[in-house]
């Protein structure tokens, strides 16, 4: 298991002078294509899912198998919400395993980026998790990334990147510096004084989204300037399809198995080379030792009912209310199998890190459940937070 913070994973590469590849992931294939990229260069990296991308797969299923690649890899990984567009989406990706958030209202005027930025870090940071904020706007120019951002650049003011940080509480910032989404048309003009300006006002991780088709040089000069953490995506999907292109015309006539054979390869090279590049190779020890790794706690209540109580209303009331409340994973309830158990019914509720125990405690529907409906039910029981242990 090697889920770690973000947060530290960022402040790490911040302080050491490199940056985390965060890879865009559609499919399986490109799942497993990152894992066995980060292993193979013994890398930290950041499994990332843009809300932009949601029409291509399934966000819960591919949740349920990006946890499962971070839980069975040795390297250390955080997961991430790219591009979230509402406080809902951020809500829901930390309920279904995202460690790290993006909130993108980058389009907005700035009092408004501002609001809804800092709605959604004071709601992830009670959950424990780091938010990346956008200001400034990284538009598309070429390329599928393209029109799912449209319009003109808009260069990051260091000015207002300064007010819109201490204002919102942003753990990292995306920055617009002259990169675009999706591919470039022609040299790509960046502007290192601004970022120097932006990082001198700051002091936190910035992060570059649109890092397809930049010079190695272009890299090394954006990350001397703070930037730990660069977006990438464009160039893997171009790298895929090349394959399946070529896999198009010289394979025996084949079915959905033969046209995708292979295009991990030629995406892991690619990802083996911007690790590389970025200075995040052979960095995966000195993350471990230097990250809290992401533990859940489960919220253990184990208690006792008067006769006649409506036991399955309750429960499912409870599911429902609970379930809902940011930081919750999972509301488990359970009946003792042995029907003479000390204790006959159970609650388990799973918080995805530690800060949750405060801020379901505190929040308004667990206090109305549990003063209204259980507390007044179930006054036989214990109730104990246990910290998660697992390899
Ligand atoms: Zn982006």
């Amino acid at each position: 298991m090697a889920l770690v913070n973000m947060r530290d994973m960022l402040n790490h590469a911040y302080r050491g002078g490199y940056a985390v590849a965060a890879f865009d992931l559609v499919s399986l294939d490109f799942l497993e294509a990152i894992i066995k990229a980060a292993e193979a260069s013994r890398a930290p990296v950041i499994l990332s899912l843009a809300e932009s991308h949601f029409e291509y797969f399934d966000f819960e299923l591919a949740m349920a198998a990006t946890e499962a690649a971070a839980m069975r890899t040795w390297a250390p990984v955080a997961i991430h919400l790219d591009h979230g567009a509402s406080l809902e989406s951020a809500v829901k990706a930390i309920r279904l395993g995202c460690n790290g958030v993006m909130v993108d209202a980058s389009t907005r005027p700035f009092e408004e980026n501002l609001e809804r930025t800092r709605a959604v870090v004071d709601m992830a940071h009670a959950c424990g998790v780091p938010v990346e904020g956008e200001l400034g706007y990284v538009a598309g120019v070429e390329g599928e990334d393209a029109e799912r951002h449209p319009g003109e650049v808009i260069y990051t003011a260091p000015e207002e990147a300064t007010r819109y940080v201490r204002g919102t509480g942003v753990d990292c910032l995306a920055v617009s510096v002259g990169t675009v989404h999706g591919r470039m048309r022609g040299e790509p003009q960046l502007d290192f004084d601004r970022l120097e300006q932006i990082n001198r006002a700051l002091g936190i991780p910035l992060v570059v989204h649109g890092g397809t088709g930049l010079s190695d040089a272009q890299f090394r000069r954006l990350i001397e300037r703070g930037v730990t953490k660069i977006n990438y995506y464009t160039a893997l999907s171009d790298a895929a399809a090349e394959r399946i292109r070529e896999n198009v015309v010289s394979a025996e006539p084949g079915g959905y198995t033969a046209l995708v054979r292979g295009m991990q390869e030629p995406m892991r090279a690619e990802m083996q080379r911007c690790i590389r590049l970025w200075g995040s190779e052979n960095r995966a020890e000195e993350v471990l030792a230097g990250c809290e790794p992401w533990q859940p706690v489960d919220h253990v209540i184990i208690y006792n009912l008067p006769e006649g109580t409506d036991t399955t209303a309750m429960m499912a009331e409870g599911r429902r209310v609970l379930g809902a409340i940011p930081g919750v994973r999972e509301v488990v309830t359970g009946k003792a199998v042995a029907e003479g158990a000390a204790y006959r019914y159970c609650w388990n509720v799973r918080f995805c890190h530690p800060a949750v125990i405060d801020s379901y405690r505190d929040h308004p529907d667990h206090i109305r459940f549990a003063d209204t409906v259980f507390r007044p039910a179930a006054a036989d029981r214990l109730s104990i937070d246990f910290r998660v242990l697992r390899d």
